[in-house]
């Protein structure tokens, strides 16, 4: 049986149908159970596993790797390559999901766009989705170019001769990303002539060019933000709804601190919900979006979005009654989003740790000593380099102590790597 025949689960999701279709969920290991493919098994991957499994869908999980966090919660798992077309068409024939559920960018799109095309699997939260956000390339032009959306000034280059002329044409400083990366891999802020050899050299070995396709990159004007936020836009068979802004700070472009709510003046929020309206809807589908925006002033400039739950969302595991995740959970299934309830104000810290070996976590007692922390430990299997082995939650009378309490539960936590 092909993805396009199987019977049980796809009408019951509403494929196709109408928003106001019943949604049945099926018994998870029966002929009629509701199963769901993660492509990608991350942090994040896990707590939207977790989310699934309690509304009793069966979770496939899918990774590179064997041990990967959201395979660990998941009925059952496979080690895919996911840019490979061939493995990945396999392991979706072998499933035949209802809904295949992408939690990175690296993943074979063509393929996708094939398995949504015959019917009966639905991408979340579409497969033209997947590949514009594969990379900053289909994303950038999107909003910029086809949506006219307010966006740094930008280049693409494939040379250290083309980036030497695009920091000519933006002026110093700029920003240089591989068009395939993500966490801040191979990413660099330029300053100086001089930092161009080096930008170009990290931004070629960084990105996921590295292992495989040809080396190009977007350089960005840099904006020198007041502050920069993640509207989470969760997008549904009702309509769309925007959580309360989450700030965040960024250290070489990956995540450290987050924190919700970001104070926000009227008009600017509005401008914020009024530009992640408009890409999410360019976008289309159901599930949480993780629409990065900077703010200047009054100005809002897009910077990216994930047609996912995003990492600086972890937050939301204790700041909202309905996490990032449950609603993403929620929503990819057809079913209501009723009115969010903010707990507090909350923040995230992300717990690093460097070098090589198996992570154990000293202090787990010490990080959750203050009534509102919690830990979430990711059960990564192992760490070479930097890796994100966890984060700390916090709950405070205001944002300022929830990140002080964040913060300290995450300098109680030591990783030893063994
Ligand atoms: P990104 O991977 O594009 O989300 O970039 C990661 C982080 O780098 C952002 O959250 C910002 O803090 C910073 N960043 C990226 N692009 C720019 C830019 N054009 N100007 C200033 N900071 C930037």
């Amino acid at each position: 049986m092909t993805a396009g025949e199987s019977s049980a689960g796809p009408a019951s999701l509403g494929l196709g149908a109408s928003a106001s279709a019943t949604v049945s969920i099926g018994t998870p290991g029966s002929v009629g159970a509701t199963r769901a493919l993660l492509l990608g098994s991350g942090e994040l991957g896990k707590e939207v596993a977790i989310e699934l499994q309690r509304l009793g869908v069966e979770v496939i999980a899918v990774d590179r790797y064997e041990g990967a966090p959201a395979m660990q919660v998941a009925h059952r798992w496979h080690v895919v390559d996911m840019l490979d077309p061939v493995a990945l068409r396999a392991v979706i024939a072998a499933e035949r999901p209802h809904l295949v559920i992408p939690e990175i960018e690296a993943i074979a799109t063509a393929e996708l766009a094939a398995v949504e095309a015959v019917g009966g699997t639905r991408v979340v939260p579409t497969a033209r989705a997947t590949r514009l956000t594969m990379d900053r390339e289909g994303i950038r032009r999107l909003a910029a170019e086809e949506l006219g959306l307010p966006t740094s000034p930008y280049r693409f280059v494939e040379s250290e001769a083309e980036l030497r002329e695009a920091v000519a044409a933006l002026g110093l400083p700029c920003v240089v990303k591989p068009v395939m990366s993500s966490s801040g891999k191979g990413q660099s802020v330029l300053r100086t002539a001089d930092d161009v050899a080096p930008a170009w050299s990290y931004a070629v070995t960084g990105g996921r060019a590295a292992v495989g396709g040809a080396s190009r990159a977007i350089v960005e004007g840099f904006v020198d933000f007041d502050y920069e936020i993640t509207l989470l836009t969760v997008r549904h068979a009702a309509g769309t709804t925007f959580l309360d802004p989450i700030g965040h700070v960024q250290v070489d472009g990956d995540y450290r601190e987050s924190w919700q709510p970001q104070p926000m003046d009227a008009a600017t929020r509005a401008r914020a919900e009024e530009i992640a309206g408009a890409v999410t809807g360019a976008l289309g589908g159901w599930g949480v979006f993780g629409v990065e925006l900077f703010v200047r002033g009054d100005e809002v400039l897009f910077s990216e979005v994930s047609p996912r739950p995003h990492d600086t969302g972890l937050v939301t595991l204790v700041s909202q009654d309905l996490s990032e995740f449950a609603l993403h959970a929620r929503a990819v299934l057809g079913l209501p989003i009723p009115a969010v309830r903010q707990l507090g104000p909350a923040a995230s810290c992300a717990v690093l740790a460097e070098g090589t070996g198996v992570p154990v976590f000293h202090g787990v007692d010490a990080a959750l000593e203050r009534p509102g922390s919690e830990v979430r430990l990711f059960g990564k299997p192992s760490v070479a380099g930097r890796r994100r082995v966890g984060v700390t939650l916090a709950l405070g009378s205001e944002v300022a102590d929830a990140r002080a309490a964040a913060r300290a539960a995450a300098a109680a936590l030591r990783v030893e790597l063994v």
